[in-house]
C-alpha cells in the first residue's frame, strides 16, 4: 500500500487529487496538509465523506507523524521548493503538479537529490490530451518553424505564462531552436525560448491551450481543451506509483507515458 500525503489538500486540485486516490486499492491518503481549513476532514473536504484524516499546517510534523511514501504537492509557485525540500530531506518522494518552479529551482532539486538519494517527480502537466498536444506540436514543428502559443485559464491563476506554456515553448525549441521573435513590439505576449506565449486570464475558464504555426498561406493549429480536473488524475496516479523508492528527478509526464 502507498501512504500518501497530499500538500494543498483544501485547494481545487488537492481535493480532486484526495478524492482519485480513495478510488485505488494500492494506495491511501495518510495525511493532509494546507494553511487553510486547518482540522477538518480532508474526505467531507473533498466531497467523499469523513476519512478521519484532519487538516494540519506543519508539513514536517505530518511527514514525522505518517511515514508517508509520497507527497502529493498542488499548492502554489512561492511554496512548492520549500514544500519539495522538506520531503525530500525526510525521505519522502515528492510528486509536484505546482507550476511555477523555475530552471534554476529544478537543477537545485536535481542536487538536493543526489545529496539525499531521494528523488521527485515533476510535470507542469498531467493530462494525457496535453502531453500528447506537446508531443505532435514537436513533430509539427519540424515542418513549419513559425510558431506562437495563446494559454487561457480561470482568473485566479497565480503563475503566468503558464507552466504547461513554457514547458511547450522549451520542447519546441529543442526542435526549432531560439531564434524566433526579433522584435518586441508591445501586446505581443511574453516569450520563453524565444516563442511567443500570450496568457489569458478569465472567469468560466478552466484551462486550455493553442499552439499556432504558420506557414506560406497557411496556419495549423493545434488546441486541448480541460474544462474539469479530473482529466488530470490518471496522471497523478501513475507518477505516484512511479515515485515510490525513485532516486532521480523526473520532469514531464512524457517520460514515463512513452512519448
Ligand atoms: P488552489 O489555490 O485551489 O489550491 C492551492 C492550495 O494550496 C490552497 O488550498 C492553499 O491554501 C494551499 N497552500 C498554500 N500554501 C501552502 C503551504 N505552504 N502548505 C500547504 N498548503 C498550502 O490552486 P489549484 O487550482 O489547486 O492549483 C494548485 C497548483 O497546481 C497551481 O500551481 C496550478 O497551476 C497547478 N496545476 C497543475 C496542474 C498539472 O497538471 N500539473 C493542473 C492544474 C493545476
Amino acid at each position: 500500500m502507498i501512504k500518501v500525503l497530499v500538500c494543498g489538500a483544501a485547494g481545487r486540485m488537492g481535493r480532486e487529487v484526495i478524492k482519485a486516490i480513495s478510488q485505488e486499492e494500492d494506495m491511501s491518503l495518510v495525511s493532509a496538509v494546507d494553511v487553510r481549513e486547518i482540522g477538518k476532514d480532508a474526505g467531507e473536504l473533498a466531497g467523499i465523506g469523513k476519512t478521519g484524516i484532519l487538516i494540519e499546517e506543519d508539513l514536517l510534523s505530518a511527514i514525522k507523524n505518517t511515514s508517508p511514501d509520497v507527497m502529493v504537492d498542488f499548492t502554489q509557485p512561492s511554496v512548492v521548493k520549500g514544500n519539495m525540500k522538506i520531503a525530500m530531506e525526510n525521505g519522502v518522494v515528492p510528486v509536484v503538479g505546482t507550476t511555477g518552479l523555475k530552471y534554476e529551482d529544478i537543477e537545485e532539486i536535481k542536487d538536493l537529490a543526489k545529496k539525499t538519494g531521494v528523488g521527485a517527480f515533476i510535470a507542469p502537466n498531467f493530462s494525457l490530451g496535453a502531453n500528447l498536444m506537446m508531443h505532435i506540436a514537436k513533430q509539427v514543428a519540424r515542418f513549419l518553424q513559425a510558431v506562437e502559443i495563446i494559454e487561457l485559464h480561470h482568473e485566479k491563476k497565480l503563475d503566468a505564462p503558464s507552466g504547461t506554456a513554457i514547458r511547450t515553448a522549451q520542447l519546441l525549441s529543442e526542435v526549432i531552436g531560439d531564434s524566433q521573435t526579433p522584435d518586441s513590439q508591445p501586446s505581443r505576449g511574453d516569450t520563453r525560448w524565444g516563442i511567443r506565449i500570450h496568457s489569458v486570464r478569465l472567469p468560466g475558464l478552466v484551462a486550455h491551450q493553442e499552439i499556432i504555426f504558420g506557414g506560406q498561406g497557411e496556419t495549423l493549429t493545434i488546441r486541448h481543451d480541460a474544462p474539469s480536473r479530473e482529466c488530470y488524475m490518471p496522471g497523478v496516479k501513475t507518477a505516484i506509483r512511479k515515485a515510490v523508492g525513485l532516486k532521480e528527478v523526473i520532469v514531464g509526464l512524457d517520460k514515463i507515458l512513452g512519448l
